[in-house]
């Protein structure tokens, strides 16, 4: 698509799609070997990428990235991208994720559903086809059963540089290591008593490729498959027949896989050769995971903050997760627009957090509908306003709720009241102006943004001098939208709400979640690097179309920022509101 903007990634599938790469591709499998397998026969025109996921934990940013690419890819190369459940490790993985996970990917705005075939892929269904791999390869020979200690399988792997050393168990006959192989299986050995490694070279350059272990003992319930298995595929070995079983083309992943390349080819060549899968294998391909500052993006440092209480849960808008982006008030729309923005490369870089900001920023700029807040609320009483509007008198006020509305689309009206009291922010008055200063001070005339030109003549103060009242008189015949609203010129408007109608709500003001730009860079402790000032809750006074607010609604707060409804706590009559990101230009 020539609207986006190309990478290396695109340059292969173009590559590959122009040249037939996988047109000859058949179905090598028996059905029964991937229960989901939806699509028959491939289709040699598409492509087909995978977002993999092992359900040990909530999404976060760096994920998005992923989804963003595979998915993406897709979609422009009119191809499919699996979501793929990699669920080969029982003891971390759980439900709870898998749901999170459907969650996440589908709020991003991707859907993986192929005609006749709705349900997510997961590793697990094809434990049965792993088990038979691993068999066809004991009997050509490519693998053996190690029973040597865990140390000693460290030690014998040798290092960089050093060649590792045979073990002993490595000269075993196949039919002695299908023997041993099946008492694993069937149980008769203990957690880590043995392992099934792929027989390859223990003085390869790539200590990935000395002898890897393929298969391990782990007497494990699995949240799919219950006990139906005491041993389990080690990822190395079960992502490349994932990949294959699900005839992905472009196998998409990090950086830190490219080591494990040469394993993933020649695991798929082997079974190729025994008949067991079909060429062309799938193809990995590994480009920079996302850095980005003020942030850790690891599932294990994530869990650390969740279980020490240092955030709110999983989904605390602090959090780096799609949930916590997701309540903070991101939307679909920037997170997409932030993946197509870092782009895709080989080298890896730190993106700068104000990138993502920036992004969420230029989607709420023309659809968040605006609302005046006070934050820091003050009265201003009006003390001319019975005698020249009439005594109680309540004047009915509108602005848009979008200034700049997209072409041909009239933008709705907020209505809220003037009357002879309002709240205004306390940082819009000063007794004494300090040079420069626009705003309220005795003698000096402002606009109520949407209302009156206001002349200000003094505060009230309790008895340790604290300003208690702002006062002020109205200019009659100033009212904005009527003909004699700019017969008084003035040099700044004021935001304002209304004591008579405007509403309290708690607003939670978020910053960054930690001070140091790379909190975790170089082993740093991570928790060390806490914000202690990363929320501060305050109680404003909102306007009326804002209490109205359904959850997850969101708003630009003039001059204050875009503020999100809390999905969880906000409710009708009780207001809460997230600051989701400021303003670019800072209040002058
Ligand atoms: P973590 O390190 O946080 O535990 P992971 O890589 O172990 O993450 P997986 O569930 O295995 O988590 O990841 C699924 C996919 O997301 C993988 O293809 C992985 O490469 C990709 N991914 C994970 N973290 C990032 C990141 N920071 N940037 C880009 N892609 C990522
Ligand atoms: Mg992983
Ligand atoms: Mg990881």
């Amino acid at each position: 698509e020539a609207s986006k903007t190309s990478n290396f990634l695109r340059q292969i599938i173009e590559h590959d799609l122009d040249k037939g790469t996988y047109a000859s591709r058949r179905w090598a499998g028996s059905p029964g070997d991937a229960a989901h397998h939806a699509a028959g026969e491939p289709d040699p025109a598409k492509i087909r990428t995978r977002f993999p996921p092992e359900p040990n934990g909530y999404l976060h940013v760096g994920h998005a990235k992923s989804i963003c690419i595979n998915f993406g890819l897709a979609r422009d190369y009119g191809g499919v991208c699996h979501l793929r459940f990699d669920d080969t490790n029982p003891e971390k993985e759980d439900q709870e994720y898998v749901n999170s996970i459907i969650d996440a990917v589908r709020w991003l705005g991707f859907d993986w559903s192929q005609p006749g075939n709705s349900q997510p892929y997961q590793a697990s269904d094809y434990f049965g086809f792993m088990y038979r791999a691993a068999e066809a390869l004991i009997e050509a020979g490519h693998a053996y059963v190690d029973e040597q200690t865990a140390e000693e399988m460290r030690a014998n792997r040798g290092d960089f540089g050093k060649p590792g050393v045979d073990s002993p168990y490595r000269s075993r006959s196949p039919a002695e290591n299908l023997a041993r192989f099946r008492q694993m299986r069937d149980g008769a050995l203990p957690d880590g008593a043995a392992v099934l490694r792929a027989k390859i070279d223990m003085a390869s350059p790539n200590i990935n490729l000395r002898d890897p272990a393929i298969y391990r003992i782990k007497h494990a319930e699995h949240h799919h498959t219950g006990n139906q298995w005491c041993i389990y595929p080690m990822y190395t070995f079960a992502h490349p027949i994932e990949d294959a079983l699900e005839q992905i083309t472009h196998s998409i992943c990090t950086l830190e896989f490219e080591d494990q390349r040469p394993f993933y080819d020649w695991l798929l060549q082997r079974l190729i050769e025994g008949g067991l899968l079909a060429a062309p294998a799938p193809h990995q391909y590994e480009f920079a995971r996302l850095n980005l500052t003020y942030v850790v993006t690891s599932k294990r440092k994530l869990a650390q903050l969740v279980n020490e209480g240092k955030v709110n849960g999983w989904d605390d808008p602090r959090m780096p997760t799609i949930v916590g982006l997701r309540r903070r008030g991101y939307t679909p729309e920037s997170l997409q627009l932030f993946a197509e923005r870092i782009g895709v490369t080989k080298s890896d870089s730190w993106i700068d957090y104000s990138t993502l900001e920036g992004c969420l920023r230029e989607t709420l700029e023309t659809t968040a509908h605006r609302g005046m807040v006070v934050l820091n609320p003050v009265k201003l009483v009006l003390t001319n306003w019975d005698e020249v509007m009439g005594a109680g008198h309540l004047e009915p006020c509108t602005l848009p709720a979008l200034p700049h509305p997209p072409e041909g689309v009239a933008s709705p009206l907020r209505h809220f009241q003037i009357g002879k009291e309002v709240w205004i922010e306390r940082e819009d008055f000063a007794e004494v102006p300090p040079k420069g200063y626009k705003r309220l001070f005795p003698g000096n005339k402002v606009r109520l943004k949407g209302g009156y030109v206001i002349e200000c003549t003094g505060c009230t103060k309790d008895a340790n001098g604290h300003i208690t009242e702002v006062l002020a008189t109205v200019v009659p015949d100033t009212k904005s939208g009527t003909p004699g609203a700019d017969s008084v010129k003035v040099k700044a408007a004021i935001t304002w709400v209304g004591v008579s109608d405007g509403v309290q709500a708690e607003v939670r003001m978020y910053d960054r979640l930690f001070s140091d730009a790379q909190p975790d860079a170089g082993g740093k402790d991570f928790l060390q690097a806490l914000n202690p000032n990363s929320l501060k809750v305050v109680t404003a006074i909102i306007e009326p179309s804002l209490a109205h607010a359904q959850p997850d609604a969101k708003f630009q707060f003039e001059r204050h920022g875009y503020f999100v409804a809390d999905r969880v706590d906000h409710a009708l009559g009780k207001p809460v509101f997230n600051l989701a990101v400021g303003l670019k230009d800072s209040w002058g």
